[in-house]
């Protein structure tokens, strides 16, 4: 079993990315974005709860997305790989990612990071708000917010992964083939 993160500032391409490596490779998707997505459409008791905290652009708690998760990978034993998108995005969902992981017998193999520019992320957003129903999308001032949350709470994620030998990282500032070929690269040695 291969686990991998996905990562990447706002608009940096992880839903795009994760959606071909499914494609090719067969992961199980995970993106604590589509799953809180879903609880707010549903309208249950956890929707109603993060409803605004995801329209503000803020993080819902880390409990919250780490009971989603174990939730959703204890509902698979034969997957092949799980495939993280949107999580772990603090310090504190990493560790609890690791220990869970552990814990399976198949510890996290790779974080990818998407990295692009800021000012790309933000263009891409503003676009994406005006194509699909994302009201976290709508306005620059939401977005930025996003992007310095992310720099913030998300980054330091990278010093964590990097010492454990398990960070790469690619380019995202093109299209989606280019940066899905260098995503290869670094998957096709492993899988
Ligand atoms: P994006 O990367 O474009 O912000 P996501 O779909 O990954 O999109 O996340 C959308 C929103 O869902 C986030 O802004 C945040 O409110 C919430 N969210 C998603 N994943 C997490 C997480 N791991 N921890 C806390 N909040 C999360």
């Amino acid at each position: 079993m291969l686990n991998i993160i996905i990562a990447g500032p706002p608009g940096s391409g992880k839903g795009t990315q994760a959606k071909l490596m499914v494609e090719a490779f067969g992961f199980i998707h995970l993106s604590t974005g589509d799953m809180l997505r879903r609880e707010i459409e549903l309208g249950s008791p956890l929707g109603k709860e993060v409803e605004s905290i995801l329209a503000r652009g803020d993080l819902v708690s880390d409990q919250i997305v780490i009971s989603l998760i174990s939730n959703n990978v204890n509902a698979h034993p034969r997957a092949r790989g799980f495939l993280f998108d949107g999580f772990p995005r603090t310090l504190a969902q990493a560790q609890a990612l690791d220990a869970f992981l552990e814990k399976t017998g198949h510890p996290l193999r790779m974080m990818i990071l998407l990295d692009v520019d800021d000012s790309v992320c933000e263009t891409r957003l503003l676009r994406r708000a005006t194509l699909e129903n994302r009201p976290d999308d709508t306005d620059a001032l939401r977005v930025r917010h996003r992007l310095a949350t992310y720099h913030s709470q998300t980054v330091p994620i990278i010093e964590h992964y990097k010492k454990q030998g398990k960070f790469v990282s690619v380019d995202s500032s093109k299209n989606p083939e280019y940066t899905f070929n260098q995503v290869s690269e670094w998957l096709k040695p492993i899988l």
